[in-house]
């Protein structure tokens, strides 16, 4: 819970929905999304938190792909 907890507004860069999930910072990143936060753990909302979900998931397929494109 957490930041959630506390009305927290997704993290996102350019995104002003509700927070659903809180998750590491670096996780976030990790699956390409942009947030705007300093701190350990960042808020996604439902949208976002979905887009992640789906990145982590074809996590290896995504990066050897965008390593042959450049
Ligand atoms: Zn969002």
């Amino acid at each position: 819970m957490g930041i959630i907890a506390k009305g927290a507004k997704c993290n996102v860069s350019g995104c002003d929905n509700d927070g659903f999930r809180s998750l590491n910072t670096k996780k976030i990143e990790g699956a390409g999304l942009r947030v705007s936060v300093n701190s350990k753990k960042a808020a996604l909302c439902k949208d976002h938190y979905k887009e992640w979900k789906k990145e982590t998931r074809d996590d290896r397929s995504l990066e050897r792909a965008r390593f042959d494109i450049y």
